[in-house]
């Protein structure tokens, strides 16, 4: 009763309970197999940070150049175990996602190579940092170029385009593990293992990345484990548990690893550079509670997807479809949906609830975005938020919420804020 009660005081009706009620029981069993790859990779990364040693001291701070500072190398190792990789470059000095997988592709690329996406175009703002869409400094300008072959029309791998764009040229396979904001499917790791395998059954020598965002702890494995060369990805999302402040992280073979950490510190300096100021204790925390953490958006996922399925919109993936990364997409087909769904989202927020959001412009998007992020880290999309580009099918992407309960509020809220906007009705 009690608990029916606190969500009166937020203005959920009391139809929308009754479908959270139902919502729950039919997700019973796809939330007990969320569990059970949480206990896994819980488990996993326990074992990680003990085989590794790591120490009270760990969680020390460096300063300056950053030398000899032991808590910054051991998360390296600790997520060269993580991920089963030769070596792992994890630094508070890699800003984001872009950031990091700027730094993984401009490592590991020399002028005349080329790029090939078997996936499709990958995300929006990424084609600025290959020059798929002009942007200064891209690697477009360095003699780069980029190749792209898209999906068939079912979603499949499209095998003999794929062996048809590979060319003495192709160094380095990007292949996107999430959807980012597009209609197209997640990837399963054994997906991206499949393609992997035709790829360097063709051209062994090729290197291949993952860009992982969103992606991390949603199975047992990770793409290191089936033939990627580098993994990707950002601290503000899965790896870094909500509580990670900043960061990213490349894991990958030796080389490849290297390669990104000459680009980042300095030719000569690699690994050896890059203070971890006050942010160990943080990405060690973050580290740790990384699997719960995406468990819970997991979680909020399936519940959003079932709720607005409900409704009768458009969801990808669908209930009780196995899921690959954290990402909901509803598509509510009308900007005004997307606007009110956003408010609603940010009006559940423990921080900046009361702000409205509007959409805007944002640097790297070619569509004005409305973006619903009351966060404890700003911009932190494992945090409860939602994106929604101003663009044809007005489809919104709902993702995070560091706890389960904070997802739900998150969803019952939003759809609220469409049923009081009067822009859907039970
Ligand atoms: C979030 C994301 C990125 C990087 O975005 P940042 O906002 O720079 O962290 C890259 N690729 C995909 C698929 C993403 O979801």
């Amino acid at each position: 009763m009690r608990s029916e009660n606190i969500y009166g005081e937020f203005g959920i009706c009391d139809g929308l309970m009754s479908l959270a009620a139902e919502a729950e029981a039919s997700l019973r069993d796809r939330f007990l197999k969320i569990d059970s790859d949480l206990e896994y990779n819980q488990l996993k990364v326990v074992k990680a940070m003990q085989d590794c040693g790591v120490s009270e001291a760990c969680m020390l701070e460096t300063t300056g150049y950053g030398y000899n500072d032991i808590g910054r190398d051991k998360l390296e190792e600790v997520y060269a175990r993580i991920f089963r990789t030769e070596d792992a470059l994890v630094r508070s000095q890699i800003i984001c996602g872009t950031h990091a997988l700027t730094v993984a592709l401009s490592g590991n690329l020399r002028p005349g190579d080329e790029i090939l996406s078997p996936v499709g175009l990958p995300y929006d703002t990424i084609q600025k940092v290959i020059g798929i869409s002009d942007a200064r400094g891209s690697l477009k300008e360095y003699g780069i170029s980029f190749n792209c072959v898209d999906l068939k029309p079912d979603g499949s791998f499209d095998y003999d385009g794929i062996r048809a764009a590979l060319n003495d040229r192709t160094r380095l396979i990007e292949i996107q593990r999430s959807r980012g904001y597009s209609a197209r499917r997640t990837f399963s790791v054994k997906e991206i293992g499949d393609l992997i395998g035709f790829i360097k059954g063709i051209k062994p020598d090729v290197i291949v990345l993952v860009d992982n965002c969103y992606g991390e702890y949603t199975e047992h494995m990770e793409p290191s484990e089936v033939g990627a060369d580098m993994v990707v990805g950002s601290l503000i999302k899965n790896p870094g548990g909500g509580i990670a402040p900043v960061g990213g992280y490349i894991a990958g073979t030796e080389s490849c690893v290297g390669n990104a950490a000459a680009r980042l510190s300095g030719p000569g300096l690699e690994k050896e550079l890059g203070p971890s100021l006050g942010n160990n204790r943080l990405l060690y925390q973050g580290t740790f509670l990384a699997p719960q953490v995406t468990a819970s958006a997991l979680k909020g996922a399936c519940f959003a997807s079932f709720i607005y399925n409900s409704l009768g919109f458009d969801v990808s993936p669908e209930p009780l479809e196995d899921r690959h990364d954290i990402i909901q997409a509803i598509t509510l087909g009308d900007p005004e949906k997307v606007i009110s769904f956003c408010r609603g989202i940010q009006a559940a927020a423990a921080v900046d609830a009361f702000v409205r959001p509007e959409p805007s412009p944002m640097p790297g998007y070619d569509s004005d975005i409305i973006m619903a992020d009351g966060c404890f880290i700003s911009g932190s999309s494992i945090e409860l938020s939602a994106d929604g580009p101003l663009r044809e099918p007005y489809t919104v992407f709902f993702q995070g919420g560091l706890t389960y309960a904070h997802s739900k509020l998150g969803v019952l809220m939003s759809a609220q804020a469409l049923i009081n906007d009067g822009l859907i009705k039970l």
